[in-house]
C-alpha cells in the first residue's frame, strides 16, 4: 500500500467490514489479512514506525475487526483499499497468500 503506504492497491462504531466492499464484492469481515500482510510506511496511531510486512497491526482486535474503523486516525491507505476478488481471493488463506506474494514482488 504506496503513497499512504505500502505497495498495494483492506471508533468501532459501527462494527462492520473493516474495507468498504466494492458493489458487488464485500470483505469478509474476521479475515484480516490486508492488516497483517502488507507493510505501510506510513507512521500512524499506535505504530510511529508504521507496520512492517506480516507484522499484525495494533488495531486488528481480537476477532481480527479494526478497531479504528470510522476514527479519524485510522491510516488513509486503509481507508482507501478496497476489497476485490483478485486480493481477497476465496478465503482467508488465499488472502494472505495473495497479499504476501504482492507484497514480496513490490519490495524495493
Ligand atoms: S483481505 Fe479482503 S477479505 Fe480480507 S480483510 Fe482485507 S478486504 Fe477483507
Ligand atoms: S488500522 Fe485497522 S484497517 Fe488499518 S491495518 Fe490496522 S486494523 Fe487494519
Amino acid at each position: 500500500m504506496t503513497g499512504a503506504a505500502t505497495a498495494f492497491p483492506g471508533a468501532s462504531a459501527p462494527r462492520m467490514h473493516e474495507h468498504a466492499p466494492r458493489m458487488d464484492f464485500a470483505c469478509r469481515p474476521g479475515c484480516g489479512a490486508c492488516c497483517i500482510a502488507p507493510s505501510i510506511a506510513t507512521p500512524f496511531l499506535g505504530m510511529p514506525r508504521g507496520k512492517r510486512a506480516g507484522e499484525r497491526c495494533v488495531h486488528l482486535d481480537s476477532a481480527n475487526l479494526c478497531a479504528l474503523f470510522g476514527h479519524p486516525d485510522r491510516p488513509r491507505f486503509c481507508a482507501d483499499l478496497r476489497a476485490e476478488p483478485a486480493m481477497c481471493g476465496d478465503s482467508d488463506a488465499e488472502a494472505m497468500a495473495i497479499l504476501e506474494r504482492l507484497e514480496r514482488d513490490t519490495r524495493p
